[in-house]
């Protein structure tokens, strides 16, 4: 009975305290905190918009985001540089000083998405002359004052249209909490106390938002009737209500929240089709289980370029759709093809008869955002 009591005793105890070092804040209850607004630090409201595609108004058809489908995609420009408008003279209707735009979608098109010539003119592009992460590498104390977000989708698993959590088959847990796009960009500003003020997408991510982002203001742009079919609201209506949000998100800005992840961080990536993380199930080191992998990570920069490490692992998992797509576009001679080529690359490198491709010749070019 004694050595009972001593055992219950000695559980209640561990469960009382979090182990030092456990670098598991979910699991006490302290997945991140909400705070007061930094303090504007030069007397000018500056405001930063990240536009995605998928969450926008008038929009139902998946090609229009997607530059690979020129014609369709030109129609999607015309949604997003209407919708970021509407955000853009909301934002300085509520009193905002500059109001710049960074790409947070990536449609491969080198040229921005939006249509330049159509576009606010009181509205600034960031752009840099190299290759940057716009989630995380803009985030500097005292850049921006609030973050806006327009054309949004919601996450993995959500039954949004297009859902999806940083590219195809992708989940991302902080702390045990999956989360959205949206919150990704929470959590790398509120490292430096700016908060989310205003978001734009469908009945399915103002769901996901709800939760965890309620000062949001949130105009609701369509309802998703499948990952790939929606039914959007009359365009003039929602961008009218765009602007009336987004002018009232800026004038209340400093009741926003700014969202801190609690560090150090546990990070998780869950992978669903077409991604697979399965190859790891048997690497050492590794916590696999069930298509996901769990990582410490000192902070938020760190979970995040961990995640973004294993999406690249994760992705892995698309070749079983291109060896399908292989097979259907060139037939039973597919398989033996590909064989000979594996063995040619062995054989030839083996052999000192094979170096790498050069990659192109870097062009001179300028990015605005996710590539
Ligand atoms: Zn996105």
């Amino acid at each position: 009975m004694r050595t009972t009591i001593t055992r219950l005793a000695l559980v209640l105890l561990l469960m009382s305290c979090s182990p030092p070092g456990s670098g598991d804040p979910a699991a006490s209850g302290e997945a991140r905190t909400l705070e007061d607004p930094a303090a504007d630090m030069d007397g000018v409201l500056r405001v930063l918009v990240y536009h995605d595609m998928e969450g926008l108004t008038g929009q139902s058809d998946p090609n229009t985001f997607r530059f690979s489908h020129p014609e369709r995609y030109a129609v999607g420009r015309t949604y997003l540089t209407g919708d970021v408008n509407a955000v853009v003279a909301g934002l300085f209707d509520g009193g905002a000083d500059e109001v710049h735009i960074v790409d947070g979608h990536g449609s491969g098109n080198p040229e921005p998405d939006l249509l330049l010539d159509q576009l606010d003119g009181r509205a600034e592009l960031v752009s840099r002359n190299e290759v940057f992460d716009a989630y995380v590498d803009l985030t500097e104390p005292g850049a921006y004052d609030a973050i806006a977000v327009v054309g949004m989708h919601a996450k993995t698993g959500s039954g949004g249209f297009a859902s999806h959590t940083y590219t195809l088959g992708i989940d991302f847990l902080l702390n045990g909490m999956a989360v959205t796009e949206t919150e990704l960009v929470g959590y790398s500003w509120g490292r430096v106390g700016v908060p989310v003020i205003f978001a734009s997408g469908d009945d399915r991510l103002a769901a996901d938002l709800a939760g965890p982002m309620p000062w949001i203001e949130f105009v609701t742009v369509k309802t998703a009737t499948s990952a790939s079919s929606a039914n959007p609201r009359p365009v003039d209506e929602a961008r009218a209500e765009m602007r009336e949000a987004s002018a009232r998100a800026m004038a209340n800005h400093r009741s926003a929240r700014a969202m801190r992840l609690a560090e150090p961080a546990t990070a998780q990536l869950h992978a669903v089709p077409p991604a697979d993380l399965s190859m790891l199930a048997s690497v050492p080191g590794i916590d696999y289980a069930d298509q996901r992998v769990t990582f410490e990570a000192s902070d938020f920069r760190a979970a995040y370029d961990g995640l973004v490490g294993l999406v690249t692992v994760a992705r892995g998992g698309y070749a079983a759709v291109m060896s399908e797509t292989g097979r259907a576009m060139a037939g039973p001679a597919f398989g033996p093809t590909y064989s000979d080529a594996l063995f040619d690359r062995w054989l030839d490198f083996e052999s000192d008869r094979w170096s790498p491709v050069a990659p192109p010749a870097a062009a001179v070019r300028t990015f605005h955002g996710f590539r």
